[in-house]
Formats: C-alpha cells, sequence, structure tokens
C-alpha cells in the first residue's frame, strides 16, 4: 500500500488526532492483523486507552479504512484495507497451529452483491483455516 497516514484519514474523511495518527501508522507498519490487546501493547508510549483505541478502531472501519476479522472464539484481528466492502475483498488465512492471521492480499475475491435475485449481501468473508508455512514444515528439517 502507498497510502501514508494522512492521505488514508484524509479519504476516510476523518479528523487527524494524535491517537488516530499514531493507530493508522502502527496498523500500515503491521504485516499481520493485530488483536486489540497487540494494538493496545504496541501503543502503550501514546496516551490512549483501550476504550479510545476501540472507538477509533471502530470509526475506521466504519469508514471502510480498517477490517475486522475474526481469527477465533471472540479473538477480533484489525489490518488496514484499501477496498471499501469492509475489507472482505480478500481471503483470510488463519494458521491453527500457531494462531497466526494474515491477510491473503494477492486474491481478489469477486463481492456478490446479489447471490439470488432480491437479496442482499452486507458482509462477505472468506477464511482458509489451516497450517501456516512454518507450521506445515516437518520438524528438525
Ligand atoms: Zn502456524
Ligand atoms: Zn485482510
Amino acid at each position: 500500500m502507498a497510502m501514508n497516514t494522512e492521505d488514508i484519514l484524509r479519504q476516510a474523511g476523518l479528523k487527524r488526532t494524535p491517537g488516530r495518527v499514531a493507530l493508522v501508522e502502527l496498523l500500515l507498519e503491521a504485516r499481520s492483523p493485530l488483536t486489540l490487546q497487540e494494538i493496545t501493547a504496541r501503543l502503550s508510549g501514546v496516551k490512549l486507552n483501550e476504550t479510545s483505541i476501540y472507538r477509533s478502531l471502530d470509526a475506521f472501519i466504519k469508514a471502510g479504512i480498517v477490517h475486522r476479522l475474526e481469527t477465533g472464539e471472540r479473538i477480533w484481528r484489525f489490518a488496514l484495507c484499501a477496498c471499501s466492502n469492509q475489507g472482505h475483498c480478500h481471503p483470510h488465512f488463519i494458521c491453527e497451529a500457531c494462531g497466526k492471521a494474515e491477510c491473503l492480499n494477492e486474491i481478489i475475491i469477486p463481492h456478490f452483491r446479489e447471490p439470488r435475485p432480491g437479496y442482499v449481501v452486507e458482509k462477505q468473508e472468506l477464511y482458509f483455516k489451516g497450517l501456516c508455512a512454518r507450521c506445515a514444515a516437518p520438524a528438525g528439517r
């Protein structure tokens, strides 16, 4: 993603606050989706509590710049996304051995707006579950 923090917030129509800037920067740098706990821990230097982080994430999701994925029972992870349909223009991979989650940005899934006449799709999510390359590799080789 060749966008910077300022562009992202401006395009989303969100005001720049130090907290939002720090949050977008963190998500830009992150190579995989982060849990709220990971985000809170990494932003401990910035004066932001979990509630305001959560509120900012919520605003980002509504603005379409962040998507949320469920990577386990009540475990949510957040990632920046350039696509408008809640970030689910791409599938996600979840490793069932180490719990790692990744955005598979290179795979584009078509957006099914009307799978059957009269039906309206509001959200589409595609998850691949299995083993990541590290967990799938035979041990000791
Ligand atoms: Zn793994
Ligand atoms: Zn994603």
